[in-house]
């Protein structure tokens, strides 16, 4: 029996000189200065770019990657994606103006989500995406709002399927779901489709997210195809777009490991000559959020004092949950762990000490980090929490105690 304490996977994704950490070559040190003000997120564009390159060296050819804007939105890091992947996944108008600004095609553009307002439908009608519908109510509501425009809404049908993605982070399908449309009830709906003559593309299967296993992952390609091939018997043309999801996870929690690539590509591998021979038209879709921009971002925060409670030591800092959230543990995880934290100006330091991080918020659900052996910080020093590239700022509740806003920069 192993009493070995688990421990964080290495973050070796930024270069540690002279004790500093650096982000695209610049000492965090002066990117503070660059930045203008902490608390703020840094985004490094080179590691975005190896991960694209990763996925493309990696999995099939035939596979078409594609960027759910809602892990990271902002506008420069879509941007810089758009060049690198084969499509955009938006889930607000918001989001779907942001993706249109890039430059790419509406075609490969495609709007998910529950309860999307007329509005929001008849811009995606007018901009020509593909909207996954999410019920047969929406269903008609597009197709009324097309016929308003004299346009051909082109829409692909979310499927609630029948199955749950095993140890996933989040589950968001099998049972009763507010997402997408059950798997029992699809071929009705494309009857539907084909009545109101719409421009049918094709599915889209999402099964979950933050998946590390690979065996997990393949459990669910698997019966994704399986799913799609039967439901394709009634699809009202012939399926464009087979939208398998993504979940792929990245490791925040001590003992978590990478995701094994390499059996997943080889599981798609394995499918690809089946769809080809009974979808000859479909391309097949990952779409990837957290995956493409969660190991590329890193959150600074700044400490504004030190002090001991019964013992304890606490570094108080000038951010907190009302920028990132998830660090505190409070968006979906169930029991909360620390992500991998280091004081940046001095990642090794002197002295080490087991502190707690905690943010400004009169709350005592505002920590960074729970009893964390880190380097001997002082006031003025700079807190870096890692994997903070996905569900950041845009993901946390901004306006929660009337502080300062954060800042974001790409590198
Ligand atoms: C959130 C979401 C994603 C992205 O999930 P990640 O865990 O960030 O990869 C992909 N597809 C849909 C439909 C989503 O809702």
């Amino acid at each position: 029996m192993s009493t070995v304490r688990p421990t964080h996977w290495p973050m070796s994704q930024f270069p540690i000189i002279n004790d500093c950490l650096h982000i695209g070559g610049i000492p965090l040190t002066q990117l503070v200065t660059r930045a203008g003000q902490t608390p703020f997120y840094a985004y490094d564009r080179r590691l975005l770019d190896e991960r694209i390159a990763l996925l493309r060296n990696r999995l099939p050819s035939a596979i078409q990657l594609h960027y759910a804007v809602k892990a990271n939105p902002m506008p420069a890091v879509v941007q810089h994606l758009a060049n690198l992947v084969d499509g955009l996944d938006v889930a607000s108008l918001g989001e779907l103006s942001v993706a249109l600004d890039t430059g790419m095609d509406p075609a490969e553009i495609s709007f998910a989500g529950p309860g999307k307002r007329p509005l929001e439908l008849t811009a995606a009608i007018a901009a020509g995406i593909t909207i996954n519908l999410e019920s047969a109510g929406e269903l008609e509501r597009v197709a009324q709002l097309g016929y308003e425009q004299g346009q051909q809404p082109r829409v692909a049908v979310r499927v609630n399927p029948d199955f749950e993605l095993k140890a996933s982070g989040m589950k968001m399908s099998g049972g009763p779901k507010p997402f997408g449309v059950d798997a029992e009830q699809t071929p009705m709906l494309l009857k539907r489709i084909k009545q109101l003559d719409l421009n049918f593309r094709g599915f889209h299967i999402f099964s979950g997210s933050q998946n590390l296993r690979s065996e997990a992952l393949i459990d669910a390609h698997d019966r994704t195809f399986e799913l799609a091939l039967r439901l394709a018997i009634d699809a009202p043309s012939p399926v464009q777009i087979l939208n398998i999801g993504g979940g792929f996870g990245i490791p925040y929690f001590p003992g978590d490991t990478p995701l094994d690539l390499e059996p997943v590509a080889a599981n798609l591998e394995h499918w690809l000559p089946q769809i080809k021979e009974q979808l000859p038209e479909a391309h097949v879709v990952l779409e990837l959020g957290r995956y493409l921009v969660g190991e590329a971002g890193i959150y600074v925060t700044e400490v504004v004092d030190r002090k001991v409670s019964r013992g304890h030591t606490f570094l108080i800092t000038n951010g907190g949950l009302h920028h990132h959230l998830a660090v505190s543990g409070n968006f979906g995880q169930v029991v909360r762990k620390n992500y991998p934290v280091v004081v940046g100006n001095r990642v090794a330091g002197t002295e080490r000490e087991v502190v707690s991080v905690v943010g400004p918020l009169c709350t005592p659900l505002d920590i960074l980090a729970d009893r964390m052996e880190l380097a001997k910080a002082e006031v003025g020093d700079l807190i870096v929490v890692f994997q903070s590239g996905a569900y950041g700022l845009s993901a946390s509740p901004a306006r929660f105690l009337s502080h300062p806003a954060c800042v974001e920069v790409l590198i």
